[in-house]
């Protein structure tokens, strides 16, 4: 349990349960770990905890990220004006689209850009019926996943199903960490 203020002056905590504030990060990368290990994954209470969560502020729409050991922030962005959609045919799994920054992104030719973001909602009902997820092929999509641009950066954050990014997010320079670590 933590809490940090947000640049806006917002103070975000996730110990409210669910919390609007908390999403799992996890990279393609980690979950190919995960499914490949998935005898020992028998519930999804004995998953790893990814190397990274995304704190969402409600007020400034900011996107800080953290990472772990120790916990602190690695990353802050803000939310960026979606230029013409630039995607191509094809399903999410196997997609290709340009950045604003004219690189190519394709998810099958690199599976480091694309992410699972689950809510603290949804991932607090994937728990509550871990009975249901035997194995981590069973647990379902998160409702959005994220593409990181190697090159510029840029965060394209879609919606599981649909080929329309819902939001586009930049860096952003941070200010001194501001993070409270109770644990
Ligand atoms: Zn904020
Ligand atoms: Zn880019």
């Amino acid at each position: 349990m933590a809490a940090l203020w947000c640049e806006c002056g917002e103070r975000l905590s996730n110990t409210m349960t669910p919390n609007e504030i908390e999403y799992l990060v996890y990279s393609d990368k980690e979950w190919i770990d995960i499914v490949e290990n998935e005898d020992a994954y028998t519930s999804p209470l004995l998953l790893p905890y990814p190397n990274h969560t995304a704190w969402l502020c409600r007020k400034c729409k900011k996107i800080h990220i953290l990472g772990f050991d120790p916990m602190r922030r690695v990353a802050l962005y803000e939310l960026a004006e979606i230029k013409a959609d630039l995607s191509l045919g094809g399903s999410l799994n196997m997609a290709v689209f340009w950045c604003e920054c004219g690189e190519r992104l394709s998810n099958s030719q690199n599976p480091d850009i694309e992410y699972r973001i689950y809510s603290d909602e949804e991932w607090i009902d994937i728990v509550e019926n871990e009975e249901k997820y035997t194995s981590p092929l069973l647990i379902p999509f998160p409702k959005h996943n994220a593409w990181l641009c190697p090159k510029c950066k840029r965060i394209h954050i879609w919606e599981t199903g649909s080929m329309e990014r819902v939001a586009l997010y930049e860096r952003a320079e941070m200010k001194p960490d501001l993070s409270e670590n109770d644990t």
